[in-house]
């Protein structure tokens, strides 16, 4: 069967590499450059925390972090362009470890223990290094037959008996059997005639990057909602904001300036340093952080796979080999019904903070 992507982030790019893997045709198209969205993530493979989740969140996440280790040396073995998958471990402060946490873990067969500061220790948690993340499966789609179009905005759809017969790009046609809308938080909006995904709309994070260098952390960190990741290599990511702020995608000079005073807090050596970059990205977000994935109420053969909001990277193999399923007729791994169209209907923001 051949399959036309419409958005080339991780939720794109990895539906196309389980639909190549089976044997499928792919062709990806991205407005820009593939990924150059989901590159502004932090990688961490885990909620935030996963016990404060509703269960079909923890499905998908979980699902997730146990199939990143062999995706990310397949997508490695194949494109030549390693992710940095590190199983460096995560630390829950006290106030985010919660009472229920360790039940939680041991519930869901999570190794984890309490920490020396009275939070809660996950040695298994693991990492992604998002830009090498993007080359390996970008890699890894080209590599096994995909094609990728760069640049290319699909700007509406030709439609005729309930099907979609081409994708649009200004005067040109993408013909398919089936079409995946994996625009992120674009989905939200109308795509020609396509009605937009319900309850889906772009939640900006910021993000700064420190020198190797300025610290000795092994492991990452979380405390008072901020997140600080170690990279291999010696940079230090600290992270995030959650704005409701619409399409921008811009810093802002006092959001950085206090993200840089809270990793102080939390790691007093960087108080003698200063950023080397900061920048920010838009998360496609949806309430309760559930994504849809699910064939477009108004066709036969267009389906969606988007709204994955935080957690978009640490979901990617789990969302797709549902899509996937669901798409090819297969029996599905889990139960598809939380992430179904009409679920997303049901669902209701709250503001940015219902996250
Ligand atoms: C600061 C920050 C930190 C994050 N940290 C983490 C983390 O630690 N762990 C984690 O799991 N997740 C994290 N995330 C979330 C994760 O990055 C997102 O959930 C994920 O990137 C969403 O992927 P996506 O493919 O759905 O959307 P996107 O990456 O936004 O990709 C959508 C693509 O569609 C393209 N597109 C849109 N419209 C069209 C069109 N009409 N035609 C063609 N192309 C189109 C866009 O150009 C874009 O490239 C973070 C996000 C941010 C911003």
């Amino acid at each position: 069967m051949n399959f036309f992507i419409i958005g080339g982030g991780v939720a794109g790019l990895s539906t196309a590499y389980v639909l190549l893997r089976q044997g499928h045709g792919v062709t990806l198209a991205d407005a820009k450059r593939p990924g150059q969205s989901s590159w502004a993530g932090a990688g961490i493979l885990c909620p935030l925390p996963p016990w404060k989740y509703d269960e079909p969140t923890n499905r998908l996440a979980l699902g997730g972090m146990r199939a990143w280790p062999e995706w990310a040396a397949e997508t490695a073995r194949l494109s030549g362009h390693d992710p940095e998958y590190w199983a460096c471990g995560m630390e829950f402060d006290a106030a985010a470890a919660g009472e229920h946490a360790l039940e939680w873990c041991c519930a869901h067969d999570f190794p984890a223990s309490r920490s020396e500061r009275g939070g809660i220790w996950l040695p298994s948690v693991g990492q992604l290094r998002n830009p090498r993340l993007i080359a390996a499966l970008t890699g890894a789609v080209t590599v096994l037959g995909g094609k990728i179009l760069s640049d290319c905005e699909i700007t509406g759809v030709r439609q005729a008996g309930g099907k979609v017969l081409a994708a649009l790009a200004g005067k040109l046609e993408y013909m398919a059997d089936v079409f995946v809308w994996a625009g992120g938080a674009w989905v939200g909006q109308r795509l020609g005639q396509m009605a937009p995904v319900p309850n889906v709309r772009p939640v900006r994070g910021q993000m700064l990057l420190y020198a190797p260098g300025s610290h000795a952390l092994e492991h990452i960190l979380y405390r008072d909602g901020l997140y600080l990741v170690p990279r291999r290599d010696g940079h230090l990511l600290a992270g995030s904001t959650v704005e409701d702020v619409g399409f921008d995608a811009d810093t802002t000079p006092e959001t950085l300036q206090s993200l840089h005073e809270a990793a102080c807090r939390l790691l007093p050596e960087l108080r003698t340093r200063r950023p080397i970059r900061s920048w920010a990205g838009l998360r496609p977000g949806s309430p309760d952080n559930i994504p849809t994935v699910d064939r477009h109420a108004d066709y036969e053969n267009v389906w969606v796979n988007t709204g994955h909001f935080r957690y978009g990277v640490t979901m990617a193999p789990a969302s797709s080999r549902l899509l996937a399923e669901l798409m090819l007729g297969e029996s599905p791994h889990i139960d598809p019904e939380p992430y179904s169209w009409q679920s997303g209907f049901g669902r209701h923001w709250q503001g940015a903070s219902a996250c």
